[in-house]
């Protein structure tokens, strides 16, 4: 095995200890939940060895990145999810690669990604991201809608042809009332899920959790981790 994937083969098996030692304690099954692999800033070379590990989902943030990486790994049976910012003149070049788009946080975005997707002739799973740190009727510093407006944008997705709501995504706030309470976030992620679900039974993905805070998600019900440099290392560049 070269070094690097030597790396990556043991951060992947602490990940995988962490998530099953989460789900056991959570009383949960650990085919419960997901781990997304966040492969920003690192090669296509890097998601090469990862399939060749077992891993089948990888996260990206930005389409510069992801685009050329994703054509790069075209022959690998991978589920790709974009959870950055995203502006609708890169919603073409995202609808071409990526099965899931994380990060619905405007009625634009919905209905940019909608033409695009049938455009492609591809159907997209829309998860949509929620601010906690947002004021109501505001987005986040980091994207995502207020909580106040996830069923605006929900119904929108619902109505989208192309778009299959998938359910919810958050990144915990760094600032406002759940500065520092990831746990207390993902709770009131899953309250807004269960809304959710009660209306719409298959949007049941919630999608919680990076590297520090990967325990608080799955004690808290997520259904998708996303994990960053616990498995790839410390970023050489913020991303
Ligand atoms: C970078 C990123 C992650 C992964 O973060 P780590 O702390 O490196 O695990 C998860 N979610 C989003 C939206 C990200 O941008």
């Amino acid at each position: 095995m070269t070094d690097r994937r030597t790396e990556l083969a043991e951060n992947l098996a602490r990940v995988e200890e962490r998530i099953a030692a989460a789900c056991a304690a959570a009383g949960r099954e650990r085919e419960d939940v997901t781990l997304i692999v966040v492969t920003k800033t690192y090669p296509a070379s890097d998601v090469r060895i990862l399939h060749e590990l077992g891993v089948r989902h990888v996260a990206e943030n930005r389409d510069q990145d992801a685009a050329p990486k994703a054509a790069a790994c075209s022959d690998l049976d991978l589920t790709w999810h974009f959870v950055g910012q995203l502006q609708t003149n890169k919603v073409r070049s995202v609808a071409g690669y990526a099965q899931v788009v994380q990060s619905i946080d405007r009625l634009k975005l919905v209905s940019a990604l909608s033409a695009a997707a049938e455009r492609a002739g591809r159907e997209l799973g829309c998860l949509v991201q929620v601010a906690l740190d947002a004021d109501a009727g505001e987005r986040g510093a980091r994207g995502g809608v207020a909580p106040d407006g996830v069923e605006e944008l929900a119904a929108a997705v619902d109505d989208a042809p192309g778009l299959r709501l998938g359910g919810l995504m958050t990144v915990a706030p760094l600032a406002g009332p759940y500065a520092g309470r990831q746990r207390a976030a993902f709770d009131r992620l899953m309250e807004l899920s269960s809304r959710l679900r009660a209306t719409r039974p298959a949007a049941n993905m919630v999608s919680a959790g990076m590297s520090a805070d990967l325990e608080d998600a799955v004690a808290a019900g997520a259904t998708h981790v996303r994990i960053g440099t616990a498995v790839l290392g410390v970023r050489p560049r913020l991303g």
